[in-house]
């Protein structure tokens, strides 16, 4: 069955020589940046965990942290206030969950950390998504206390099981590495024996997922009382059973992501902007392919126009160039900025991207969704573009390793299926094959707010220009 794309979306990708420019800037480089994406049920205190780790790596100033207690005094919620640090506006404040998907670094002696907060609210999955999206690895936060960390694991029901489908998404997505973060250990006195008895739990359904046993670091620890965060633990109990890394340990021995530098510059658009310095026709997000300077021509996809980068910012201060790994606001010149917006993605001049009609994906049938058939209307998204679509071919079905179950011509697809499917969005996406460049390879299928399945692109099998 080898079905070739009507035509090929541009020159090969091997075909590319990348400028010696660029090849330099990566010899200057100090830290590797890791995407790190945080996930877990609701309450399970993602915010707190992260809110703690960039206090006390100073990434969070004392006159800041003093602010955000005040505020959640005020409120009546002290103990969200390290939650506070990452959620950024008052409403959300006010609210008490982290609606945004906010970023905020920190450094290990390996890494510059870029952490990819992510809600746990089920109405903020779309979020979620887009972190995920990023990541290079993943913490998952679970809490260890009694009953909480069985809520977290159940598959049905609202506002439940997001451990599962959180865990399920990052991995269709790619990512491979985790560190689980068991966290309110204070809760449980902490004991051994509760560690156990999760990681019992968790295991058979992480390796489920496609994990390997070596890719999962375990760490006891709790947010509350900084106990296993930065530093060995100092209580008594815990240490009297734990002598493994501490959790900033634990994310400094990822295995560095593969940089991408020798492929034609890609950047999704994740937002567009204005602004006094980079003009009116400027856009954010992380780059995914080779990298660009003052002067670079880009393409504007989809609408396929040229345009020049006037300038370029990162962590709100000027840059003359930005490369792949990098997240990056670009103020463009010569463009119209009605042919910028969220979705579309710029590209290499001599390699543009155009959008896909016609999608051949390998996906997974999360465990809380109903059946899926082939007329099916879902939502697609991927990376930051998101088109209604149909499912218009139901290929073959895969077992747990992924390989094609022959004879098997699926009807119907049921919950906790993988399976090949064809897919044709109403207008086309600027997608890509996974094997190319990951971020623009990576879906999900949603309804009524809803996540059906997950995966990534196998195939384009046709382009709409
Ligand atoms: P999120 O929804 O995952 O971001 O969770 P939050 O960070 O908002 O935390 C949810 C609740 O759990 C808050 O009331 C926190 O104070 C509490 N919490 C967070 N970490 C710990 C911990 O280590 N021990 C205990 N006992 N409670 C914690």
């Amino acid at each position: 069955d080898e079905r070739k794309p009507k035509r090929e979306p541009g020159p090969p990708l091997d075909s590319y020589e990348p400028e010696g420019w660029m090849l330099e800037t990566l010899k200057q480089e100090n830290k590797q940046l890791l995407h790190l994406a945080i996930v877990g049920h609701v309450d399970a205190g993602k915010s707190t965990l992260m809110g703690r780790l960039l206090h006390i790596l100073g990434q969070v100033s004392k006159k800041e942290m003093h602010k955000y207690e005040k505020e959640a005094k005020q409120i009546g919620k002290g103990s969200f206030s390290y939650a506070w640090v990452l959620d950024e506006s008052a409403e959300e404040r006010s609210r008490g969950i982290t609606m945004t998907v906010a970023v905020a670094q920190f450094e290990t002696p390996k890494y510059q950390i870029v952490v990819l907060d992510s809600p746990g609210h089920r109405d903020f999955i779309p979020n979620m998504i887009s972190g995920a999206s990023q990541a290079d690895a993943a913490v998952v936060v679970v809490d260890a206390s009694t009953g909480a960390f069985e809520a977290g694991m159940e598959g049905e029901g609202q506002g439940v099981g997001q451990t599962k489908e959180h865990t399920q998404l990052v991995r269709s997505f790619g990512v491979e590495q985790i560190v689980v973060a068991v966290n309110k250990m204070d809760a449980v006195g902490y004991s051994e024996d509760r560690l156990s008895a999760i990681k019992a739990t968790l295991r058979p359904f992480l390796r489920q997922c496609g994990f390997k046993d070596s890719a999962i670091r375990w760490i006891p620890l709790s947010a509350m009382e900084n106990e296993n965060l930065v530093t060995q633990p100092t209580n008594e109990q815990l240490k009297s059973w734990y002598n493994g890394p501490s959790l900033l340990e634990a994310i400094d021995t990822f295995e560095p992501p593969l940089r991408n530098v020798a492929k034609p510059f890609r950047l999704p658009i994740a937002e567009t902007l204005k602004s006094r310095t980079l003009g009116q026709a400027a856009v954010s997000g992380k780059i995914e392919g080779g990298a660009i300077k003052i002067g670079s021509k880009v393409l504007v996809m989809p609408s396929g126009l040229p345009a020049i980068v006037k300038g370029i910012e990162q962590n709100g201060k000027p840059s003359s160039l930005a490369r792949v790994g990098d997240n990056a606001d670009i103020g463009l010149q010569a463009v119209d900025p009605a042919c910028l917006f969220q979705g579309g993605v710029l590209c290499h001049p001599d390699y543009p991207l155009p959008p896909a009609s016609l999608l051949e994906v390998k996906v997974l049938v999360l465990e809380t969704s109903g059946p899926l058939l082939r007329g099916s209307q879902v939502i697609v998204h991927c990376h930051h573009a998101k088109e209604p679509a149909r499912i218009t071919k139901l290929v073959s079905l895969l077992d747990q390793k992924g390989e094609a179950i022959p004879n098997r011509k699926p009807r119907v697809l049921l919950a906790n299926q993988r399976a090949i499917i064809e897919i044709q969005p109403e207008r086309g996406i600027c997608a890509e094959q996974y094997a190319r460049y990951k971020a623009l390879g990576r879906i999900i299928l949603r309804d009524s707010g809803k996540t059906l399945a997950v995966g990534i692109v196998t195939r384009v099998l046709d382009y709409e220009q």
